[in-house]
C-alpha cells in the first residue's frame, strides 16, 4: 500500500473506528446493567399503581367509620323508628357493608348489632349466637383492640382488619368510637370483601390499569380472582402486593399482552440491532471515505508520473530534430542519400511531435466536454484503407507485416472519419509500441449483430487480466513486465473510448499475456 493512503488508513481508524468501536462495546456492555435499571423502574411503576388501589380502598373504609362514627352519636338508640330509617339510607351508601357491630368494651356481656334488609332478620334470630361470637374475638384480638383504644387516646382514629368466622367470608374492620359523653366504644364493620371489590373497587382498578394493565383483587385460597379487565379468568400476576384492608385477600397487576421481561428484553434486541447497524453503516461510510482517498491518491501520483511520461516523449523528438538539423546546418553530411534521410528524420519526428500535442489537446477537449464530433456518411473500409496506406511503407520500414482484411459488405454508417482515423491510429502506435519479436499486426474490419467493427491484431506483449479493464482509464499505463522500455502519456485508449462512446458504440478487448492483443471497435449500424 501506498505510503500516504496508509497513512489516511491509519488516521481513519484512529478517528473514527477507535472511538466507534469503544463506544459500542461500551453499549453493549451497558446493555445488561441498562436492563436491570429498567426492570427495576417498572417494577416500582407496578407498585405504585397497587399501592394507589390499597390507598383508595383504604380511604372508602375510613369514610365509611366517619360516617358511621357521626351516625353513633346522633343515635342513641339504634331500636327507635327514626334510626332504622336512618341505618337504611346509610347502608345504601356503603354497599357490601353488611353489619355494624358496637361493644362497650372488650368484657360487654350485651353486643349492639346492626343489620338491614335479609341480614336483619338473621342477626335478629341469630342474635344470641353471634354475641358470643363477637365477644370470642374480642377476647381473642385483646392486644389489637388495646392498641386501637391507645392510638384513640393520641387522637388517631385506626381502622384494622381481623380475620374471623363471624358470617361466612365477610371480613371485619375494627375501630374506637368515642360517645358524645366522652366514653370509647368498639365499633366493628361487617364487610364483604366480594362485594366491596364488585361495587367500590371496580371503576378504580379499571381506571388504573387503562389498557395497559390487568389489575386483579385475589384470593388464591379460594380460587378467586377479579380483574379490572372483567375477564375472570384465574390466571397468574407479575407482581402482588397485600390488599391492606382485607389481610385474606391480594392485589395483582400484569401488563397486558408482554410481560416487563419480554418488553425489556425486546428493549435489549432493538438497541442491538441499532447499534448493529450503526456500525455497519459507520465501517461502510470509512469505507467509502477510504476508497475515494484512494482513488484521488492514485490519480495524483498517475497525474505527476503523467507529466513525467510526457515531458520525455517531447524531449526526444525534439532533440533528435535539433541534432540532425544542426548537423544539416553546419554542412557536415556530404552525400544527397544522408541528406535525405536526416530530412525525413526531422519530418517524422516533427510528425511525432504534433501527434502527441495533438492528443493532449483532444483529451483537455474532451475533459472539458469541447470535443464535437462531425458524423458523416462513410464508408468504413475506405477510412480503414487510408490508415493502413499511410502507415504501411513507415511499419514496414520497422520490421512489422501490417496485413489488412477487409468486409466488403459494410454498409455506409455515420462516423466521424477524423475521430475514427485517430483511433485506429492510437490503436496501431499501440500495437507497434507493444510489440516484441514478433512483429505481426492484422488491421481487420466487418459486421457483427448491429454494429460494423475494425479491429486491430497484433502478437505482443498482451495485458495482465487485472488490467485489462483499467487501461481504458486516462493516465492508466500498465506497471508491471518490460512494459516500461516504452514511452507514453497513458492518454490513447480514454481518447479512443471516448469517441467510440460518442459514436454509441462498443470497444472489446481480448488479450493473452505473451500472446498479444486485439481492440475491436464496434459501431452502430443504424444512423448514429
Ligand atoms: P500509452 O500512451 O501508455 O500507450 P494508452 O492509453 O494508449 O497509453 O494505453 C494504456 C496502456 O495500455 C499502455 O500503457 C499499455 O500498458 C497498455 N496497452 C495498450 N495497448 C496495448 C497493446 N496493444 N499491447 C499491450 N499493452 C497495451
Amino acid at each position: 500500500m501506498n505510503k500516504t493512503v496508509k497513512r489516511i488508513v491509519i488516521i481513519l481508524v484512529i478517528l473514527i473506528l477507535l472511538p466507534a468501536a469503544f463506544l459500542t462495546i461500551n453499549e453493549i456492555i451497558s446493555l445488561d446493567d441498562n436492563e436491570e435499571v429498567i426492570e427495576r423502574i417498572y417494577a416500582n411503576q407496578l407498585d405504585a399503581i397497587l399501592y394507589s388501589v390499597n390507598q383508595y380502598s383504604d380511604d372508602v373504609v375510613n369514610s365509611w367509620a366517619s360516617k358511621i362514627d357521626l351516625f353513633l352519636d346522633e343515635t342513641s338508640k339504634f331500636n327507635s323508628s327514626d334510626a332504622s330509617s336512618l341505618i337504611d339510607s346509610f347502608y345504601n351508601q356503603m354497599p357490601s357493608l353488611y353489619a355494624v357491630f358496637v361493644a362497650d368494651s372488650i368484657n360487654d356481656e350485651k353486643i349492639e348489632l346492626l343489620a338491614w334488609d335479609a341480614s336483619e332478620r338473621y342477626i335478629q334470630v341469630h342474635y344470641s349466637e353471634f354475641n358470643e361470637k363477637i365477644q370470642n374475638l374480642l377476647s381473642q384480638n385483646q392486644i389489637l383492640v388495646n392498641r386501637l383504644f391507645n392510638y384513640k387516646q393520641t387522637g388517631y382514629r385506626k381502622l384494622e382488619p381481623i380475620v374471623s368466622d363471624l358470617v361466612g367470608d365477610e371480613s371485619i374492620l375494627m375501630f374506637i368510637e368515642e360517645t358524645p359523653s366522652g366514653s370509647n366504644r368498639i365499633v366493628g364493620l361487617v364487610i364483604d370483601p366480594k362485594e366491596f371489590t364488585y361495587r367500590i373497587l371496580s371503576p378504580k382498578l379499571q381506571d388504573v390499569a387503562q389498557q395497559e394493565f390487568l389489575v386483579s383483587v385475589f384470593n388464591t385460597e379460594e380460587n378467586y380472582q377479579f380483574n379490572s379487565s372483567k375477564d375472570f379468568r384465574v390466571q397468574e400476576v407479575q407482581q402482588a402486593k397485600d390488599l391492606w384492608i382485607f389481610p385474606e385477600y391480594q392485589l395483582g397487576i400484569s401488563l397486558v399482552g408482554q410481560t416487563i421481561e419480554d418488553l425489556v428484553q425486546q428493549r435489549a434486541i432493538t438497541n442491538i440491532l441499532l447499534i448493529g447497524l450503526l456500525t455497519i453503516v459507520l465501517i461502510l461510510g470509512v469505507w467509502i471515505v477510504y476508497r475515494n482517498i484512494k482513488k484521488e491518491v492514485e490519480l495524483a501520483q498517475i497525474k505527476s508520473e503523467f507529466v513525467s511520461n510526457v515531458s520525455h516523449e517531447l524531449r526526444t523528438p525534439l532533440s533528435l530534430i535539433s541534432m540532425f538539423s544542426e548537423t544539416l546546418e553546419m554542412d557536415r553530411v556530404k552525400t544527397e542519400e544522408k541528406k535525405k534521410e536526416y530530412y525525413s528524420i526531422i519530418s517524422n519526428e516533427a510528425n511525432r511531435l504534433s501527434k502527441i500535442v495533438n492528443s493532449i489537446l483532444n483529451f483537455s477537449k474532451m475533459e472539458a466536454g469541447k470535443r464535437q464530433f462531425n458524423y458523416v456518411d462513410s464508408y468504413l473500409n475506405d477510412v480503414v484503407e487510408n490508415v493502413y496506406r499511410s502507415y504501411k511503407f513507415h511499419l514496414e520500414q520497422k520490421g512489422f507485416t501490417l496485413e489488412i482484411q477487409k468486409d466488403e459488405s459494410i454498409p455506409i454508417i455515420k462516423i466521424d472519419e477524423e475521430a475514427v482515423s485517430e483511433a485506429l491510429v492510437n490503436l496501431i502506435d499501440n500495437a507497434v509500441k507493444y510489440s516484441d519479436d514478433k512483429k505481426e499486426i492484422t488491421i481487420r474490419s466487418g459486421k457483427a449483430n448491429n454494429f460494423a467493427f475494425v479491429e486491430v491484431e497484433d502478437k505482443g506483449i498482451g495485458i495482465p487480466e487485472n488490467d485489462q479493464k483499467k487501461i481504458f482509464e486516462k493516465f492508466f499505463r500498465v506497471s508491471s513486465g518490460n512494459v516500461h522500455n516504452v514511452k507514453g502519456s497513458g492518454l490513447g485508449l480514454s481518447i479512443v473510448k471516448h469517441t467510440i462512446d460518442a459514436h454509441k458504440g462498443e470497444i472489446r478487448l481480448s488479450s493473452k499475456l505473451g500472446k498479444g492483443s486485439k481492440f475491436t471497435l464496434m459501431l452502430p449500424l443504424g444512423k448514429s
